[in-house]
C-alpha cells in the first residue's frame, strides 16, 4: 500500500456531514461496465439505485475496448469443454506478477470472474462465448478470454445501458462527482455532483460505488506514478482522469500498485486502430525500420510498447502472413483493416524490404535467425521460442504500428468484496470500488498484465461492489 502524498493537504478539508434534503441508497459513479455491473447487480439486489456520468452520452474505456473478459469457469467453457477453474486463474495471476499482487484481491477475481461472466450471460443476455482463436499466452494458461462473438466494446457498453433501463435504473447523464461527504463514524454519507448547466447539487446516500475509471489521462497522475510514460501516447478515454481515486484517498483511502499499467505495441499508424494479440499468438513478428527483430513478442503484452516506442522514428512494422491473416479475420479490427487496404502485401522478403523500405540484408537476417531458431528448437536471438508454432512465410502482410498507454491498473486500495480500505486497513464504511477505479492484480509495473483483465476486474468487482453496497444498506436499515 502508499499514500498518494499531495493529497494530504486536500484530505484535511474532507466535510463531516449526515444530513440531507434527500438520500439516494445507492449511488453507482461511472457508466462504464464496472458502473454498470455494480447498477444492474445492485437493483437485481432490491435495491434503489442512481448511476451517473459525467459524460452526456457514456463510452468510457469500455466503449474502446476490443470487449475481451478473461473468466475461469464459466459455463462457456464448460460447455466448450475446456479445463479451468478459479484456483488455475488465482495461480496464472501469482505467477504472472511474481507474487507481486494482492493475494485477496487475485483471490475474488479468480473466483468471481466466471460466476460474473455468466450473470452477464443469463441476466444481462449477452450472449458471451469462448474466444477460441485467444489461445492461452501471456499469462493465461487456459482458453479463458470470452467475447461477444462480432461485437467489441462499444456494442458491450450499449447493451449494459440498454439493461440499466430495462431493470429501472436511475441514470444521470452529464453529471460529475466532485466530492464525497462522510458522517461522524468516518462511513459515506452523501455527495455533490456537477451538473451540466454549471450548478452543483448535494445529496446523501447509503452506499457509494466509485466506477470512474483509472488515471491514465490525468498527465500529471502518470508523470508522478509512471514516469517513464510523461510523453508517452495515449490510447485510451479523457474521462479517466483519476477522480475517483483523488476523492478516495481524501477520505483516508490506502491506494496500491499506482505504477502498473497497461501500455499495447500494436496500435496502427495511421488507422489508429488496436490490432488484437491473435496476430503475434499465431505467430506475427515486430520488426523496425532497419529490418531488425528487437523483442520476444510472446513475453509482456503490455511492457512491449516501452520497446516499440524505442525504436528509431517510434514506430514498427508487425509482419504476419496471409493464413495469420485468415485466422485472424474472426477479430472486427483485423477486418476493418482489411477493408480500409491498412495490411501492406509482399510475396517475398525481397519485394516485403522494398515495401517497408527497411534494409533488405537485415530483413533476410533476421528470418534466417527465425529459421535457424525453428529447425535447431532454440529460442531465436530475441529469445522467442518457436517449438510447435508456425514461422510467418509468403505471401507476407505488414502493418505500420506503435505503443501507446491505455489504462493504468493501480488504485484504490479493496478487500475481496470491493470495499475500500484506509491505509490503517479498516473499511470505509458504505464506499466500494471497482475497474479502473480499484487497485488490480497486475503487480508493480508493465509486465503484470494478463490479457483481458481490464473488463475483468470492471465486470467482476462491479458486481461485487453493487452486491456488497446493496448487502450494506440492508445491514444499516436493520435496527440496532
Ligand atoms: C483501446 C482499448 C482496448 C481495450 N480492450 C480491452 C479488452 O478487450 N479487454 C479488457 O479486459 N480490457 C480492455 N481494455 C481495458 C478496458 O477497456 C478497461 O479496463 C475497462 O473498460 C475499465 O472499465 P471501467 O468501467 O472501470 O472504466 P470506463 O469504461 O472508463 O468507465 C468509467 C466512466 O466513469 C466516468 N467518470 C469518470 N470520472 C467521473 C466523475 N467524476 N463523475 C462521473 N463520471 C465519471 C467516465 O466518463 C467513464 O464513462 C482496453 C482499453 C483500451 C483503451
Amino acid at each position: 500500500m502508499e499514500l498518494i502524498g499531495w493529497l494530504w493537504q486536500e484530505r484535511t478539508m474532507t466535510r463531516a456531514r449526515s444530513s440531507f434534503d434527500y438520500t439516494i441508497p445507492i449511488v453507482v459513479v461511472g457508466g462504464g461496465a464496472c458502473g454498470c455491473a455494480a447498477a444492474l447487480s445492485a437493483k437485481a439486489s432490491g435495491s434503489e439505485v442512481l448511476l451517473i456520468e459525467q459524460d452526456e452520452h457514456p463510452y468510457g474505456t469500455t466503449s474502446m475496448s476490443q470487449g475481451m473478459i478473461a473468466a475461469a469457469g464459466t459455463k462457456a467453457q464448460q460447455a466448450a469443454e475446456l479445463d479451468d477453474s478459479a484456483e488455475t486463474f488465482f495461480n496464472d495471476i501469482m505467477e504472472k506478477t511474481q507474487g507481486q499482487t494482492d493475494p485477496v484481491i487475485a483471490r475474488a477475481l479468480a473466483e468471481n470472474s466466471g460466476p460474473t461472466v455468466d450473470w452477464l450471460t443469463e441476466h444481462c443476455e449477452i450472449p458471451f462465448e469462448v474466444d477460441l482463436g485467444f489461445k492461452p499466452s501471456y499469462g493465461n494458461s487456459r482458453y479463458r478470454v470470452h467475447g461477444w462473438p462480432g461485437h467489441g466494446g462499444e456494442d458491450l457498453l450499449g447493451l449494459l445501458h440498454r439493461r440499466l433501463d430495462d431493470h429501472g435504473v436511475d441514470v444521470m447523464l452529464g453529471c460529475k462527482l466532485t466530492d464525497i461527504f462522510t458522517d461522524e463514524t468516518g462511513a459515506v454519507s452523501g455527495l455533490t455532483i456537477a451538473q451540466p448547466d454549471g450548478s452543483s447539487e448535494e445529496f446523501g446516500c447509503g452506499a457509494l460505488v466509485l466506477a470512474c475509471g483509472g488515471f491514465a489521462a490525468n498527465e500529471e497522475m502518470v508523470a508522478k506514478h509512471m514516469p517513464e510514460l510523461a510523453h508517452a501516447r495515449y490510447n485510451g478515454h479523457e474521462g479517466c482522469n483519476g477522480d475517483g481515486i483523488r476523492l478516495g484517498a481524501k477520505l483516508g483511502a490506502a491506494v496500491g500498485d499506482m505504477g502498473s499499467y497497461q501500455g499495447y505495441a500494436m496500435l496502427t499508424d495511421p488507422q489508429g486502430i488496436s490490432v488484437p494479440p491473435v496476430a503475434l499468438i499465431e505467430g506475427g513478428i515486430l520488426i523496425n525500420n532497419q529490418g531488425e527483430r528487437f523483442v520476444d513478442e510472446s513475453k509482456d503484452i503490455a511492457g512491449m510498447m516501452l520497446q516499440v516506442v524505442a525504436q528509431p522514428d517510434g514506430y514498427v512494422w508487425l509482419v504476419y502472413d496471409e493464413k495469420i491473416e485468415e485466422i485472424s479475420l474472426y477479430t472486427n479490427e483485423i477486418k476493418e483493416l482489411k477493408q480500409l487496404n491498412a495490411p501492406k502485401h509482399a510475396d517475398s522478403l525481397e519485394s516485403l524490404a522494398d515495401v517497408l523500405n527497411v534494409p533488405s540484408a537485415a530483413l533476410a537476417g533476421s528470418f534466417a535467425d527465425l529459421e535457424r531458431a525453428k529447425s535447431e528448437s532454440n529460442p531465436d536471438s530475441v529469445g522467442r521460442d518457436w517449438a510447435g508454432k508456425r514461422l510467418p512465410q509468403a505471401s507476407f502482410r505488414a502493418l505500420k504500428v506503435t505503443g501507446a498507454l491505455y489504462h493504468t491498473q493501480g488504485g484504490l486500495q479493496i478487500d475481496g468484496e470491493a470495499r475500500v480500505i484506509r491505509t490503517d486497513g479498516t473499511a470505509i464504511g458504505g464506499l466500494f470500488a471497482g475497474g479502473g477505479n480499484a487497485r488490480s492484480v497486475s503487480g508493480p509495473a508493465h509486465w503484470g498484465y494478463i490479457p483481458a483483465m481490464g473488463l475483468c476486474t470492471a465486470v467482476t468487482l462491479g458486481r461485487l461492489a453493487g452486491l456488497g453496497a446493496a448487502a450494506y444498506c440492508e445491514h444499516q436499515a436493520e435496527p440496532a
